[in-house]
């Protein structure tokens, strides 16, 4: 019985990686069951059985663990002699300065890298990354890391495109739509956050009450967008380049269980059947 306690108590350790449990604790529960099976004559077959198991586990997991060190470096020395060593003239440039074409807003999600999937090389784009791709409204002290992107890309680099761009099955989105109506947060930061776009989940609330969850969350993720384009124009500059035709102001939905790609511009939110592909 001590024994299949301690098989239990094992059990929970093989699912911590071998750096939380720290190297000794990790050899000493490989140890511990190599000792538990030359002692299986104690043990029923089936106990028996699940060490064997969990020690090839813990053995796997040991030589094959992810190390996030190699990964980096591995990534950098592959960019640096397939792409950096390969443009000496292009990172010449960049190297005096930048002029980028773009201002993106896109999500944080790890599968909606703007580089990516428009294939913005570097210098091309000034990137600003939230939870569900949202620009807030003017505020200098709720918003100011958004604010001061937004100041230095109009003001100073004078990007002439501003583009937000939505994307398929956004989480942050989810979260908004999943607010209960009386308001009630469980989170700290994220649904306070999302509510920037409240606006939008009001409107399909609305117009699409008849949708499935899933829809209401998909006509969503483009609503938030027209909410964030709206916000822009709170901010003085942003306001005085559009007028001064210095920059335009796009919106834009990247769907990637499809495939898709959509963009629209500012003035489109008002007829949204003009939306292009
Ligand atoms: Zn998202």
């Amino acid at each position: 019985m001590a024994g299949f306690k301690k098989c239990m108590l094992l059990c929970c350790s093989a699912k911590v990686s071998k750096e939380d449990m720290g190297n000794d604790t990790y050899e000493d529960a490989i140890a511990g069951l190599t000792k538990l099976l030359s002692e299986k004559n104690h043990l029923g077959d089936v106990a028996a059985a699940k060490i064997k198991q969990l020690t090839t586990e813990l053995e796997v997991t040991g030589s094959d663990q992810f190390d996030p060190i190699e990964r980096i470096k591995t990534g950098f020395n592959h960019f640096k002699t397939e792409k950096y060593e390969k443009n000496p003239k292009l990172y010449g440039e960049l190297a005096k300065g930048q002029s980028p074409k773009f201002l993106v807003f896109a999500c944080s999600d790890s599968r909606v890298c703007p580089s990516h999937i428009l294939n913005f090389q570097p210098g091309e784009a000034f990137v600003v990354r939230n939870i569900a791709n949202m620009v807030p409204p003017y505020c200098q002290t709720k918003y100011s890391g958004v604010g001061a992107a937004i100041e230095y890309a109009i003001l100073h680099l004078k990007v002439e495109n501003i583009v937000v761009i939505g994307h398929s099955c956004c989480g942050g989105i989810k979260g908004l739509m999943s607010i209960p109506d009386d308001g009630t947060t469980a989170s700290d930061f994220i649904e306070n956050w999302v509510q920037i776009c409240a606006p939008a989940k009001s409107k399909v609330k609305s117009e699409f009450s008849d949708l499935s969850f899933g829809d209401q969350c998909s006509n969503c993720e483009k609503e938030a967008v027209n909410v964030s384009l709206s916000n822009l124009l709170t901010y003085p500059f942003v306001k005085d380049a559009l007028t001064n035709n210095a920059v335009s102001i796009k919106g834009a939905h990247y769907d990637f269980v499809k495939g898709n790609f959509e963009v629209w511009n500012l003035d489109c939110k008002i007829s949204p059947t003009t939306l292009t592909s």
